[in-house]
């Protein structure tokens, strides 16, 4: 019977309880032995391990977070503690880990598949910059919580006739902002892959405000420049009132969407189908509707492309 070990690192994403659900039930479908791993790489090395069964996994598809926790370990950077992460895995007698979390999680997962454990990678991130899947757990989730931030900041925004920066997670990926942008009928989106101009985005703000328009929504990934400069600059060139607002963690939490409850199942499954069949790093996703598998060297080194086309439709919808 084999052994298999499943654990959430890096940030959270809403979505990972369902993918950790679908590991636990799946592995024991197929006969096998499941342990969850607490507190991500760093419980590895404490060997924070348990047997899990069907009902360990119960009621929780629906929840945001991870049972299992997660944390983020400097010490499994080392070789150290990897090998004092590899006494754990020696002990439970693991045959192998499904390691879901982002693209730093899935270098951890690639150096326990160097010491001889196998691993699978599974992408659970709100940040949606893992390029080899197009989509990871959490990302759709976050992208709708930040749409129902809009609507409500358009309603005051409305009444007080103010335009709005809200600011949203992806420091080094643009998606959130993008994909909420143009679902939620930005005025304008600043991502840190796209260059912008202030003077742009008060034309578009004046243009607006001069058709009558009351409200303005300019959504701003985190990290590109000073949100509440950014502000005191538009009021300054506009004469339009600005409010910021700061999104922050309400982002990774949450009831996972159907669509990320679902991309956690399958994902989930087919990473322990991947390790029953004897595979070895390896990092599932989605491609066309159809579960995926690479090598984690190309999820982790998959091109960063930025989806232009999507950025200039939604420049266009918002003339
Ligand atoms: P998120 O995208 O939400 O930030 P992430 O998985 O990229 O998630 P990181 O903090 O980068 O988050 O990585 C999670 C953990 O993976 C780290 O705390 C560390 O334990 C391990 N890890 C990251 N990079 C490496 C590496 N090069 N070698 C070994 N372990 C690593």
């Amino acid at each position: 019977m084999k052994k298999i070990a499943v654990l959430t690192s890096g940030g959270d994403a809403p979505g990972m309880n369902a993918a950790v659900r679908a590991v636990v039930r799946s592995a024991i479908y197929y006969g096998a032995e499941v342990y969850g791993v607490k507190q991500g790489f760093h419980g590895l090395i404490k060997g924070q391990i348990e047997q899990m069964d069907r009902s360990s996994v119960a009621d929780i598809i629906h929840r945001g977070g991870t049972i299992l926790q997660t944390a983020r370990s400097e010490e499994f950077k080392t070789e150290a503690g990897r090998k004092r992460a590899m006494y754990a895995v020696e002990m439970f007698g693991l045959d192998g880990i499904v390691v879901i979390g982002g693209d730093g999680s899935f270098k951890g997962a690639q150096k326990l598949d160097e010491l001889g454990v196998p691993t699978i990678g599974i992408p659970g991130t709100i940040d949606n910059d893992l390029r080899y899947t197009e989509s990871t757990i959490g990302f759709d989730t976050a992208v709708n919580t930040v749409i129902d931030a809009i609507s409500k900041i358009r309603d005051t925004s409305s009444s007080h006739g103010r335009a709005n920066i809200i600011e949203v997670m992806g420091r080094h990926c643009g998606d959130i902002a993008l994909y909420a942008g143009l679902a939620g009928g930005a005025e304008t989106i600043i991502v840190p892959e796209m260059y912008f101009d202030i003077n742009k985005v008060c034309g578009k703000l004046v243009q607006g405000k001069n058709r009558g328009k009351l409200h303005s929504i300019i959504i701003l990934a985190e990290g590109v420049g000073d949100r509440f400069e950014m502000g005191k600059q538009i009021e300054k060139i506009t004469g339009i009132e600005t409010r910021v607002t700061i999104l922050g963690h309400i982002q990774r939490g949450g009831s996972p969407t159907a669509y990320d409850r679902i991309l956690a199942s399958k994902l989930g499954a087919r990473a322990v189908q991947l390790l029953l069949e004897g595979k070895k790093a390896r990092a599932v996703g989605i491609k066309a509707l159809n579960v995926i598998d690479v090598s984690l060297e190309k999820a982790i080194n998959a091109d960063s492309s930025f989806n232009d086309e999507m950025y200039d439709l939604a420049d266009i919808l918002s003339i």
